[in-house]
């Protein structure tokens, strides 16, 4: 083809193909064949190839293209992803509006009402216009990259336009939520039940299965769509409201949901809830509450955050959805601490969409507390991501036969004596070698939030363990290939592959070891703040309690469980055995979190933005630390109004004295 003719039709084929994938993605109603797109798609390619454009990062051709991936890499957000308080009635919605109201010292506050989409969030970077990276929300910080997945969603445009409104910035990033419409969804399922497939529980979850699908060609058959809600780092330009934020998403080709709308106060608001509350079930997706936004962006920064919930939102709930069903058994299991949870089996119901059979029932208080007998009819209900829980028994349904649970004597795995110690409502498999217990945690170890080990999931952990080849996760880098290969399931590439995963696991980061050793009372973020403080797993193992209770959110029975867990002989002969192995965790490279690592701060006056008590959460989980007095050592000294003689003395000493501004810019409020 001539060059000219040929760049007349490069663009006409793009914008052919974006109709048809409009048609073909968002309104499942298709005008050609899948072999006449995928000849169109095949013209466009062998054009591009001839003559390339600048174009070609945003062509139709990019979002099919791309091969499948082994392992989806991780990536760190350039700023962190917040997760927003919840609230659960009007009361709550006041008391959050009354706080910020005290907080900023203003009458009014003004918000934007947006419905709460139940998806999955990712956080996608665009520079100079260029959809260049998308990851998953992850745990806040760092994500999944699924750029390639995204990029199969037709209606997330890979080249932001400019038309009017806002110039585009040389680099932003924009939040949003992926999520799959209740039709689609169900036409998808069916589809798969007819091809011998196991269905989705739920929108929600097909939405997320397919984003971290590791074919994009399979993504790209998945009915998957996306609405952009937020910003988070911004250059080139300004904005100054939150609704400024969403007109210049808008401007910019993103999908907006049309349903936001401003609130002038907190009444406006309430309003809005119980609106979008009578809406729900026509809207052609789920929702599971309404979200609102201070409006001013000044405002916000302002107020920040507390803990990882920023004060300028509020996830208002709707009410959980409940159901009638029976209990046809209650069961037991056995986790990684030994504690045993009883787990009612019941009839399987659909609750709010989800088919739900199993419900935790927590302890045997519980049980005793809301008389709960096999055979029972009780309510369930389900709210958002929560697991189903019984909310109480119908006693007029009871016809006599109902049998009472005992919890038992012996642990149902190893038959060992259960025991329950005092204060603590669990009973307990109090036996070290419990198989229950060290499947669990071997399972543990290798899950997704802790070492991430693909292809060693509960059953091949279970494997593993009964085959006697592993004791402990430890054992894990000291398995070869002919030992899997004697296991029945593993053939030579997937017994390859759990090798070559266990082996790239050696250097995973320090925080995550630390929560994958399994330590009780020690969850990710516990674990992230000892290697923030710790740096390394030697000071950590050597750390006393009076070293482990300085750090804010660590009490004396977190430190307890964290000194005796590395006393104890066994866990001590484990930690060799990683050693020996070659397992070396990585103190984690500098993100947001370690903004303040090694600075250290005195405050003195009173600060007009925030409690001082919350200055302090905030600094030490940036990775700074706090004292009261002012010394030779000290990096800040923060005035607030009123300060005391602290001030004199910095200056004294030429230390560097931050006013309230300086400071909350310096923690990047
Ligand atoms: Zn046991």
């Amino acid at each position: 083809m001539d060059k000219n003719v040929a760049w007349k039709r490069i663009p006409e084929l793009r914008n052919i193909l974006e109709y048809h994938n409009k048609r073909y993605y968002q309104q499942d109603d298709p005008e050609i064949s899948d072999i006449e797109y995928d000849r169109l798609i095949r013209e466009l390619q062998d054009l591009e190839n001839q003559y390339p454009d600048d174009d070609l990062a945003s062509s139709p051709t990019s979002r099919v293209g791309a091969a499948p991936l082994a392992k989806f890499a991780s990536v760190t957000h350039p700023s962190t992803m917040l997760s927003l308080a919840n609230a659960f009635s009007p009361e709550e919605i006041i008391d959050f509006d009354n706080r910020i109201k005290r907080l900023a010292k203003v009458d009014c506050v003004d918000y934007i009402a947006e419905p709460k989409l139940d998806g999955l969030a990712v956080n996608l970077i665009y520079e100079k216009g260029i959809f260049i990276r998308g990851a998953t929300r992850g745990d806040g910080i760092t994500g999944e990259d699924v750029t390639s997945n995204l990029k199969t969603i037709s209606s997330l445009p890979l080249k932001m336009r400019q038309d009017s409104g806002k110039a585009i910035p040389s680099f932003i990033e924009i939040r949003g939520e992926v999520y799959m419409e209740s039709k689609p969804f169900k036409k998808m399922n069916s589809r798969r039940v007819e091809e011998g497939e196991e269905p989705f529980a739920n929108p929600r979850n097909a939405a997320a299965g397919s984003l971290r699908q590791l074919d994009p060609k399979i993504t790209s058959r998945r009915p998957l769509n996306i609405f952009l809600y937020n910003v988070g780092e911004v250059k080139g330009i300004r904005l100054s409201s939150h609704w400024e934020v969403l007109q210049a998403l808008k401007s910019w080709g993103f999908p907006v949901n049309p349903l936001i709308e401003q609130a002038k106060d907190i009444q406006g608001g309430i309003f809005y809830f119980e609106k979008i509350g009578k809406q729900r079930e026509a809207l052609p997706y789920e929702i599971d509450g309404v979200v609102l936004k201070v409006n001013d962006l000044a405002l916000q920064a302002g107020l920040g955050a507390v803990s990882r919930n920023p004060r300028w939102a509020l996830a208002c709930k709707f009410p959980a959805t409940q159901e009638t069903t029976i209990v046809k058994d209650i069961i037991v299991q056995v986790g990684r601490t030994g504690a045993l949870t009883p787990v009612a089996i019941m009839e399987p119901v659909n609750v709010g969409g989800v088919v739900v059979s199993r419900a935790t029932l927590h302890n045997e208080d519980e049980i005793i507390k809301k008389d709960i007998r096999i055979g029972d009819t009780v309510i369930i209900q389900r709210a958002g991501d929560v697991i189903p829980e019984v909310v109480k028994v119908i006693a007029a349904k009871r016809t006599g036969t109902e049998k009472e649970f005992k919890m038992p004597t012996k642990c149902p795995e190893c038959d060992s004596e259960i025991v329950r110690l005092e204060g603590e409502v669990a009973h307990r498999c109090v036996n070290m070698s419990c198989p229950a217990q060290l499947k669990e945690h071997i399972r543990h170890f290798a899950s997704r939030g802790a070492l991430d080990i693909e292809g060693l999931g509960e059953k091949v952990s279970a494997q593993l363990f009964d085959a006697g080849l592993i004791q402990d996760p430890s054992d894990l880098y000291f398995l070869n290939k002919d030992q899997l290969l004697a296991l029945d399931r593993h053939g030579e590439k997937s017994a390859q592959n759990l090798i070559d995963s266990i082996k790239s696991s050696k250097t995973p980061l320090l925080d995550k070891f630390i929560f994958a050793l399994g330590i009780r009372n020690v969850g990710e973020r516990t674990a992230k703040l000892l290697a923030t403080r710790f740096g390394s797993m030697e000071n950590l193992i050597n750390a006393r309690i009076e070293d482990l209770t300085t750090i804010n959110e660590i009490g004396p029975e977190i430190a307890q469980n964290i000194v005796q867990f590395f006393h104890e002989p066994k866990n001590k002969a484990i930690m060799a055995k990683f050693s020996k192995a070659g397992v070396e965790p990585q103190k984690k490279a500098a993100t947001a979190n370690e903004l303040l690592q090694g600075k250290s701060f005195v405050f003195t006056g009173t600060l007009a933005n925030m409690p001082r008590n919350t200055a302090k959460e905030i600094v030490e989980s940036l990775g700074g630390s706090i004292h009261s007095s002012t010394t030779s050592k000290t990096t800040y000294v923060v005035a607030g109004s009123d300060p005391g003689s602290k001030l004199d003395k910095a200056r004294l000493l030429g230390i560097k004295i931050l006013s309230e501004e300086e400071f909350l810019k310096l923690i990047d409020r």
